[in-house]
């Protein structure tokens, strides 16, 4: 099945007379007629469904769509997208061992990655993705487990190279984990490109509407687990009476631990309600997604053109920084955020904003509204212009994440804001 058949048809199959729309299975819990079959399934030796903190039949169906959207073995659905970086992240790093991640990473996986997992004991080098191959192996260790970065990076948009990164992480014997939420499979499936396990907020595109958290990692299938580097994969695990991962699940190994073994202990997951709702969005996702990069691409052109803008980022542009691997790995458009910068600083980037009707100010990206955010009037506002400039934003930056609306009318505030700026 071609991308927008799977987002309809995929993980879910009504038999005769069943629900033709995914139903929601709103049980905790599954009743069985034997303590016998009960006892196999909690050793793993059945699959079925007991308890849905571990398994939900809605969830399960969402769970089997994105993995084949993403062309994946399994996926888990979470919580949160952060739920999705933690679980995937503590599913290969333990105690004493080491990340290698990109700089250029959405700012919630920064301070998991920098401040929350080193009180774990487990360290992070980041490391300036455009570097070189010689300067990149310099960040790696004996314990490094993972390597990490995003598609298209929130909000830097910088992009990936996904296939000399898996290079880099292969050759020492790792995995590149990849967080796809701004691509989505529709403009990046990085799995083609060696990434190992991709990870999603599916808060963003995949759901769309803004109703509903949730997070996602996927499987690829492909790695092997038997390197001796991760004893956990290899090694009996106490709480399943001794099961070996890798034996048990063959090339499913990395995502059947997630759930059986990290979700049955930190219980983030994803609700049934809140699968159904982010269902809804991944049926029209193709649709979406390519409008998103149309209305995008025109509000980066019209603003590349206008004399109070200092500088505007999108990869789909031609003389953008990234235009060359965009070209590459978003052949299709470069997802709906575009970020510029005003000549008049921080003032102008405020009276820009205060002056837009249509288009909405929040902490969001991914809306079917368009919206918009000025990280150093809200997100960013108790740093200096220097300490802005560290952290790779200029006084006057806005993120605008281009919605659906008809171009003409997202011109139409554009252009009044733009007058007022
Ligand atoms: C938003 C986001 C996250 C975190 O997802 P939540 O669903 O907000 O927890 C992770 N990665 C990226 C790239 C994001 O944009």
């Amino acid at each position: 099945m071609k991308t927008e058949t799977q987002c309809l048809h995929a993980g879910y199959t009504p038999k005769n007379g069943e629900p033709r729309v995914l139903p929601v299975v709103q049980s905790t819990t599954f009743t069985y007629d034997s303590t016998a079959e009960v006892a196999r399934l909690f050793d793993l030796e059945e699959t079925g469904f007991f308890y849905s903190r571990i398994g939900n039949p809605t969830v399960d169906a969402v769970e089997k769509k994105i993995a084949a959207l993403e062309g994946g073995v399994g996926a888990l659905c979470t919580s949160s997208g952060q739920a999705a970086v933690l679980l995937a992240a503590l599913n290969l790093a333990r105690c004493g061992d080491h990340i290698v991640s990109a700089a250029s990473i959405y700012g919630g996986t920064h301070n998991l990655f920098d401040v929350t997992l080193r009180r774990f004991g487990i360290e992070t080098t980041f490391v300036d993705q455009d570097a070189s191959d010689e300067e990149l192996a310099r960040a790696f260790r004996p314990t490094t487990r993972l390597v990490y970065g995003e598609t298209l990076a929130n909000p830097a948009l910088s992009v990936l190279d996904i296939e000399r990164f898996a290079r880099l992480a292969h050759a020492r014997g790792l995995p590149l984990l990849v967080d796809n939420t701004f691509a989505t499979p529709v403009l990046c499936r990085p799995m083609a490109f060696g990434a190992d396990i991709v990870i999603h907020s599916t808060t963003k595109y995949m759901d769309g509407h803004a109703v509903q958290l949730g997070g996602a990692i996927v499987d690829s299938g492909n790695f092997d687990w038997r390197s001796g580097a991760f004893p956990e994969f290899t090694e009996p695990d106490p709480s399943y009476h001794g099961l070996v991962y890798a034996d048990a699940f063959g090339r499913a190994a990395y995502i059947a631990k997630a759930r059986v073994q990290l979700m049955r202990d930190m219980g983030c997951c994803q609700t049934a309600q809140g699968a159904f709702y982010t269902n809804l969005g991944l049926e029209t996702l193709p649709l979406r997604m390519r409008r998103h990069c149309e209305n995008a691409e025109a509000a980066a052109r019209w603003l590349a053109a206008q004399d109070k803008v200092e500088w505007v980022r999108y990869p789909r542009l031609s003389g953008d920084p990234y235009a060359a691997l965009a070209e590459k790995y978003l052949p299709d458009g470069a997802s709906g955020v575009v970020s510029f910068s005003f000549k008049g600083g921080r003032d102008a980037g405020a009276r820009f904003i205060d002056a837009l009707r249509l288009i909405s100010l929040e902490t969001h990206v991914a809306d079917i509204r368009t919206s918009v955010l000025h990280p150093a009037s809200s997100t960013h506002r108790q740093l200096s212009d220097a300490q802005l400039a560290a952290a790779g934003i200029t006084p006057g930056m806005v993120r605008l994440s281009v919605g659906l609306e008809a171009w003409d009318d997202i011109l139409a505030d554009l252009q009044r804001a733009m007058d007022a700026a």
